[in-house]
């Protein structure tokens, strides 16, 4: 065994190194933030790799892709000089549920080049489906959406459709054999289609695992190391794959806090990390009591919050940081002035020589940014909003990707209809009869061929025929047998063949697209193969979307991101926006106490995220665009904390009201009791 090389002891405090250092079998570290639960993490890849793993070996599960390639970047420092490290398999669950899928899917009877829908496929999908049992004539037939959501739900928590419809939205039973006919539907298209959604993934994996014993046998001899970060948000199906994969040898090392368990809403169950020495017996439990991340003032105030919640595991955090400057809590008139401040804030701080890189803002929802991108963009503050429009999901990115998702799988019925969609003089009927022809030809039949059929030009209106004639040529051009199928080609073929005329003719106003298409043309110059790229992209999470395609901000810029998309970051500096009853917390997220603890863990999330500088800004009323001034009450999360000389925060007014906020009524009806210590 070589001795080691890394000085784990120079780099590490004793908790840290011990949690490192255990040996074999389940390891658990459940800690407060900026403990350093990530980087003991990282520091035991190093280890095992030092002891004799192979990189190959070891399975790396975050909470995105991007925290999985960091902390390999960071192995590599301390490890690379003997292994190669890029053969460690890290990411989210579903990228390395994807990954495996693409080896195993003959096992499981899918073929291999299976395609992976994101949510808006998901969403056309779903709606053909409840179109087709003709439920889309009943008004109260809920929105595609909310049925996608029940079902993805349901896929989580490992539960049928009907007891999560029944548990969360007990107010649609009267429509339940309906609700339930499309989630049905739903299901077996996807099958018969070849297609995955993204919960498909974890399900299908787990089914290989549990149904294959000699898959399973392979995978578990092959990750001899399983290793969790933010292990407190899995759900139940992630908690089981992370226990089948560790299989008997259990050389498991999961880290968490259960404080931070913030996905409740989508099925992440914190019992898992709290159940973990029951399922575990006799693993290693670590606790890391050092906070390295914030100052002792912004750790109190995190501390006086989260200690407000009942449901919790018992833990110590102390500043390891010398003292530096108490939070703020910010009343601003309105959405404006606080947008105002931020800006005016942000700018100040960077003159002071702190980069903008150093900060963010962070929200409770998308739209809470909309303000501040106006005023940035009007001062010419660079920014990056890390969550909101996803790239890949814009129209004109999906139609071209559309184009590629046919080239590849001709069989593919959405990107189909997306495709002849654009066909002037095509609509939904139109296109619902050309696929059906379509599909009625001889097997085998190709894509332009069958274009160009007369059982499938029938169905065209005359006005449709020329267009529709181009695009056949063009579908001739894209799958001709001895086309190079390298992406980026296509996409030009795309382009040149009348699809970037009829964006210009139809979006005038929307300059962006052919920018992004350039981009797209750019990013799929980087893959040889179509199938590749095409499941690459699907599985972007959105505000990966625009590090994948390398557009690396010429500058520093700002960071905007809701509280979610921030776990497990850190800044010098941190506003956290919108701290008004109603919006953080959320009212939709705060009718029951257990969704109030969430609320309160998320707001945990938001301050822990700040190493220097916390503000904490809220607006004292909202204007709507035609109505009367509405009063906003500071959020409970504000009024809640000890007020006067034992307050964990500085107060700055920016403007008052004349009505003063005693006579404030949120948007929910009156606010709790208690005067406010804010004010
Ligand atoms: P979160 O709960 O937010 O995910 P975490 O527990 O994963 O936080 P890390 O991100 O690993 O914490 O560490 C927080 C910060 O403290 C990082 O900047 C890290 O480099 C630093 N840090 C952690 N441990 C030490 C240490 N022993 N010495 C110096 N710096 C440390
Ligand atoms: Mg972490």
């Amino acid at each position: 065994r070589p001795s080691p090389r890394i000085d784990y002891a120079a780099l590490l405090n004793e908790e840290q190194l011990r949690a490192v250092e255990a040996g074999e079998g389940p390891v658990l570290v459940i800690a407060g933030a900026g403990s350093g639960k990530t980087r003991t993490l990282t520091f035991r890849v190093a280890r095992m790799l030092e002891r004799g793993v192979p990189p190959q070996g070891i399975l790396l599960l975050t909470f995105t892709n991007k925290a999985a390639r960091e902390m390999t970047r960071r192995v590599e420092a301390l490890a690379g000089g003997f292994v190669d490290v890029r053969r460690i398999l890290g990411g989210t669950f579903h990228h390395a549920a994807h990954l495996l899928l693409r080896q195993y899917a003959g096992v499981l009877r899918f073929s291999t080049n299976f395609t992976v829908l994101d949510r808006e496929d998901a969403r056309d999908l779903m709606v053909t489906c409840i179109a087709e049992r003709r439920l889309k004539s009943d008004k109260r037939f809920p929105r595609p959406d909310l049925v996608l959501d029940l079902v993805s739900l349901a896929a989580n928590l490992q539960q049928p459709v009907s007891h999560v419809l029944m548990d969360r939205r007990p107010e649609l039973l009267p429509l339940a054999p309906e609700v339930l006919a499309a989630a049905a539907r739903f299901q077996q298209r996807k099958a018969q289609l070849h297609l995955m959604d993204f919960d498909d993934l974890l399900v299908h994996l787990k089914r290989l695992l549990t149904h294959h014993p000699e898959v399973r046998a392979e995978l578990t001899e092959r990750f001899r190391c399983v290793l969790v970060d933010e292990y407190q948000d899995t759900n139940r199906l992630q908690g089981d794959l992370v226990d089948l994969l560790a299989g008997e040898r259990k050389d498991l090392t999961v880290v968490g806090d259960d404080c931070q368990s913030i996905y409740g809403f989508r099925g992440a169950d914190f019992t898992n990390i709290i159940g973990f020495p029951e399922r575990y017996p006799g693993c290693s439990v670590h606790a890391l009591t050092r906070n390295y991340r914030s100052t002792p003032e912004i750790l109190r105030l995190a501390n006086v919050s989260i200690a407000l919640n009942t449901n919790q595991f018992p833990k110590v955090l102390t500043a390891a940081r010398e003292p530096g400057v108490k939070p703020l809590v910010v009343s601003a008139l309105d959405a404006a002035e606080q947008a105002a401040y931020v800006a005016q804030r942000v700018g100040e701080l960077r003159e002071q020589g702190l980069s903008l890189e150093a900060m963010a803002v962070l929200y409770r929802a998308h739209s809470h940014s909309l303000e501040l991108q106006l005023e940035l963009t009007r001062r010419g503050i660079p920014f990056r909003v890390r969550s909101g429009v996803r790239f890949f999901e814009q129209t004109h990115i999906k139609d071209v990707l559309a184009h590629l998702r046919l080239v590849n799988n001709p069989g593919d019925e959405l990107a189909f209809k997306r495709v002849i969609r654009r066909v002037p003089g095509v609509g939904p009927a139109t296109a619902e009869h050309l696929w059906t022809a379509l599909r009625a030809l001889p097997e085998g039949t190709a894509l332009a061929e069958g274009l160009a059929h007369e059982d499938v030009r029938a169905h065209l209106p005359r006005k449709a025929r020329e267009a529709f004639q181009a695009f056949g040529d063009l579908m001739g051009r894209l799958t001709r047998p001895e086309a190079a199928r390298a992406p980026g080609r296509l996409i030009e073929e795309v382009l040149a063949g009348g699809y970037a005329e009829s964006l210009k003719a139809e979006s005038a106003e929307e300059a962006h697209w052919d920018e992004d298409v350039r981009q797209l043309a750019e990013f799929a110059g980087r893959f040889e193969d179509v199938a590749r790229f095409l499941s690459e992209i699907a599985l972007v999470s959105e505000f990966a979307a625009g590090e994948a395609l390398g557009e690396e901000a010429p500058d520093a810029f700002l960071t905007l991101t809701t509280v979610h998309q921030a776990k497990g970051l850190e800044w010098r500096a941190v506003f956290v926006l919108w701290l008004a009853d109603g919006r953080f917390p959320l009212s939709r997220a705060t009718r029951l106490p257990e969704e109030e603890e969430e609320e309160r863990r998320l707001f945990y999330v938001a301050l822990t995220r700040a190493r220097d500088a916390l503000a904490l800004v809220y607006p004292q009323s909202v204007l709507p665009r035609d109505g009367e001034r509405i009063l906003l009450r500071p959020s409970r999360f504000l009024q809640e904390l000890p007020g006067g000389e034992d307050a964990p925060f500085e107060r700055c007014v920016l403007s008052t009201l004349e009505a003063e906020p005693e006579a404030a009524v949120g948007q929910d009806g009156p606010p709790p009791g208690g005067t406010d210590p804010v004010d």
